[in-house]
C-alpha cells in the first residue's frame, strides 16, 4: 500500500488531470467483461481514456483549463468523446491543458503547469515542459497513467507534445473529426486526434473518432477509412519529400542528425528520398499568428459572463462591467494577448495589411504542398526544433514560444493530416519526434511512414 500512495503522489505531482473520473472507467470495464462473455466486444471495450478538457463531456466540468469556464458543466457531449464511448472506452478524466489550447508549454493553465515525466540525464533537476497545448494528454500517457488520450492540434498541439515526451499522436485532415462540443480557438485550423504510445493504438483510436457530422459544418462527409487493417511499414514506391526550407538557422545538430536517421528508416522500408521546396515556409509562422488568434477573439466573445461558467459582477454594476470584470478576472494573460492581436489584426485600419493579406498567404502555402505532391507522396521533417524544455525557460518570452511551432504549423494552415512519431533521443536522454505530413486525406501513408520508423 505505501508504494501504492507513493505511486498516486508521484502521478499527481505531474498534474495532468483538472478532474478525474474513475468510475467512469470502471463502469466501461464492467461494460467490457460482460461484452466479452456474450462475445460482442468493441473496438475499445474496456478502455480508460484521458479526454483534453477542451472537450465538452455531459456532466463533468469542461473548463479549457480556463478560469472563465470553471464550474462550467456541458449538458451535451461532444461528438468526438461521445463516439469514443459509443466503441466501449471509459473516461478516466479531463486532462490539463494550456487554456483555451493557447500554448506550447501547458504553462498558460490556469490549473498550473503539467510536467514532464522525463528528466535530463545530465544530474540537473530541471522540471521539463510536457510540451502543449495537449501536454496533460502527452504526460498522462508517457507517465503511464493511461494508454490513450485526445488531443486538439490547431497549430502543433497533438504533434508538438507528443515529440516532447516521446509517444505518437496524429492530427488528421481538417474535417475528419467533428469539432462539434470542442471548445473552440481557431475553427478554420482546430482539429481533434488521438494521441498514444503506438501507431496502431492510433489507428484505431482515429478510426473511432472520426466520422461526417451533421452538427459541424466543415466535417467531411466520407467514409472512415479502415486504417488500423491498412498498416504497412512497407513504402516501397513511396516517395518521400525532405522540404530543404525546414533546415531553418541555428537548429540543433541533433536534431538534423535525427532528421538523417529518418531517412534511412524510410529508405530501409523501401521509400524514395526526394528533395523538394515549398517555398513559403517561412512565413507559416507569422501568418499562423495573425489567423489564429483573429479567429480566437471572435470565438472568445460569447464568455461574456451571462451563459457560462464565471460571473464577476462588482455591486451596482451595469453590464458593461459585469463583461469587463468577468473577462478581466477570467482569461489569463496569454489569452488576453490573443485577443488583443486578433481584434487588432481585424480593425478597420489594419484588416487588408494583416487579415487579408495573412489569408493569401496562407493559400500560397498551401499551394506550396499542392506543387510537393507533384513529385512526393509525403514528407519527413522533424517535429519540433529542439527537445522538451524547462519549464520557465520561454515563459517570459512569447516570440520564443511561438518559434517552437515552426515545423508544425505550416501543415495546419493547409488542412494536411500529420503525426508525430519518436525517432530517438538527444544526448540529455530526451525524446525526439519526427513529423509525417501526407496529401489530404491520407491518413494512411501517414501512418504507414511513421510505423516504419515507430
Ligand atoms: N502552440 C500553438 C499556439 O499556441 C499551437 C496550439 C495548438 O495547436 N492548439 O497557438
Amino acid at each position: 500500500a505505501e508504494g501504492f500512495n507513493a505511486n498516486v503522489a508521484a502521478a499527481k505531482a505531474l498534474n495532468a488531470f483538472i478532474v478525474e473520473t474513475p468510475d467512469k472507467a470502471l463502469d466501461a470495464a464492467d461494460a467490457a467483461d460482460s461484452a466479452r462473455a456474450s462475445g460482442d466486444l468493441k473496438p475499445l471495450s474496456g478502455v480508460p481514456i484521458g479526454m483534453k478538457d477542451l472537450f465538452c463531456t455531459e456532466g463533468v466540468q469542461t473548463t479549457a483549463a480556463s478560469h472563465i469556464l470553471e464550474g462550467f458543466v456541458p449538458t451535451y457531449e461532444s461528438t468526438v468523446s461521445g463516439k469514443l464511448w459509443a466503441a466501449g472506452a471509459g473516461m478516466l478524466g479531463k486532462l490539463n491543458l494550456d487554456q483555451f489550447a493557447m500554448g506550447s508549454s501547458n504553462e498558460t493553465s490556469y490549473f498550473g503547469n503539467v510536467i514532464s515525466p522525463w528528466k535530463r540525464n545530465d544530474g540537473g533537476n530541471a522540471a521539463l515542459a510536457p510540451g502543449g497545448s495537449s501536454g496533460g494528454s502527452a504526460a498522462a500517457i508517457s507517465a503511464r497513467l493511461c494508454p490513450a488520450a485526445t488531443g486538439t492540434d490547431t497549430g502543433g498541439s497533438i504533434r508538438q507534445p507528443a515529440a516532447f515526451v516521446g509517444i505518437s499522436g496524429i492530427k488528421p485532415t481538417y474535417g475528419r473529426c467533428s469539432r462539434w462540443g470542442v471548445v473552440a480557438f481557431a475553427s478554420s485550423l482546430d482539429q481533434a486526434g488521438p494521441m498514444a504510445r503506438t501507431v496502431r493504438d492510433n489507428a484505431i483510436l482515429l478510426e473511432a473518432m472520426s466520422g461526417f457530422d451533421p452538427k459541424d459544418s466543415t466535417s467531411l462527409d466520407l467514409p472512415v477509412p479502415a486504417w488500423e487493417a491498412g498498416l504497412s511499414s512497407d513504402l516501397k514506391g513511396k516517395r518521400v519529400g525532405i522540404p530543404q526550407e525546414y533546415r531553418v538557422e541555428g537548429m540543433p545538430a541533433e536534431i538534423d542528425a535525427l532528421w538523417e536517421k529518418g531517412i534511412a528508416y524510410l529508405k530501409d522500408a523501401g521509400a524514395e528520398i526526394v528533395e523538394v521546396s515549398l517555398p513559403h515556409t517561412q512565413y507559416a509562422l507569422p501568418t499562423y499568428y495573425i489567423i489564429a488568434p483573429a479567429e480566437a477573439s471572435s470565438n472568445l466573445a460569447r464568455y461574456d459572463g451571462v451563459r457560462f461558467g464565471l460571473r464577476d459582477l462588482p455591486d451596482g454594476a451595469g453590464l458593461q462591467d459585469m463583461y469587463a470584470a468577468t473577462r478581466a478576472a477570467g482569461f489569463g494573460p496569454e489569452v488576453k494577448r490573443r485577443i488583443m492581436i486578433g481584434t487588432y489584426v481585424l480593425s478597420a485600419g489594419f484588416y487588408d495589411a494583416y487579415y487579408t493579406q495573412a489569408q493569401k498567404v496562407r493559400t500560397l502555402i498551401a499551394r506550396d504542398f499542392d506543387r510537393a505532391w507533384e513529385s512526393c507522396d509525403l514528407l519527413l521533417t522533424p517535429t519540433a526544433p529542439s527537445a522538451a524544455f524547462a519549464l520557465g525557460e520561454k515563459q517570459a518570452d512569447p516570440l520564443a514560444m511561438y518559434l517552437n511551432d515552426v515545423f508544425t504549423v505550416p501543415a495546419s494552415l493547409a488542412g494536411l493530416p500529420a503525426m508525430s512519431v519518436p525517432g530517438g533521443l538527444d544526448a540529455q536522454g530526451l525524446p525526439l519526434g519526427l513529423q509525417i505530413i501526407g496529401k489530404a486525406l491520407d491518413e494512411q501513408g501517414v501512418l504507414n511512414a511513421a510505423l516504419a520508423i515507430e
